[in-house]
């Protein structure tokens, strides 16, 4: 039996994501998708939020599971007994970054294998950094990700513009 991690922020999930996903479930027998436990204010989302917004997109999928971690990722594909680790690529630009990153795991431990899917054509373009830039500037992005990350998206935007408008006028008042 095989079974492959899928690392990454997930800040949030997209529809390129599950591209990789729905592919890397054929290929193996298990895929185990590790939702990178990073400091909260340089992410939009929450691991408990990444988590549960990545289970919701890939309950279709019944050899897949979701968990967060922290840590090196081949210490945690070791200790779920991982061989492989999934990676997506999109351009050259994550070529070289991924490529560094497997030459970095493999002398950590040689064991674990590197498997990077090339995107599909229509998800080559989908960054979750750029989504969150267009849905911020009122751009429709409700055919880039599964819908209830839109709605997700959608109402964390929303918070923060109620916020700074509280803020605003606060500030205006001890003037
Ligand atoms: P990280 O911070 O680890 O890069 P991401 O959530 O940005 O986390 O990406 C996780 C993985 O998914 C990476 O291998 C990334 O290259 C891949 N990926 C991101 N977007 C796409 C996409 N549109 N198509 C294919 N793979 C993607």
């Amino acid at each position: 039996m095989t079974t492959a991690i899928y690392p990454g922020s997930f800040d949030p999930v997209t529809n390129g994501h599950i591209d990789i996903v729905n592919r890397a479930a054929v290929l193996f027998d298990k895929v185990i998708i590790c939702v990178y436990d990073v400091p909260m204010k340089h992410l939009m989302f929450d691991t408990k939020e990444r988590v549960a917004l990545m289970k919701k997109a890939v309950a279709h999928l019944r050899n897949v599971q979701v968990t967060p971690y922290n840590g090196l990722t081949v210490d945690f594909a070791r200790k779920m007994k991982a061989k492989v680790i999934v990676r997506g690529l999109r351009m050259s630009s994550d070529f070289e970054r991924e490529f560094e990153m497997a030459l970095m795991n493999k002398k950590l431990d040689p064991d674990v294998e590197l498997v990077c899917l090339m995107t599909s054509l229509e998800y080559q373009f989908i960054s979750s950094s750029l989504l969150k830039e267009a849905c911020e500037l009122g751009g429709d992005i409700t055919s880039l990700v599964p819908g209830h990350v839109a709605i997700a998206l959608k109402k964390k935007f929303s918070a923060r513009k109620a916020n700074s408008v509280v803020r605003n006028a606060t500030i205006r008042k001890s003037y």
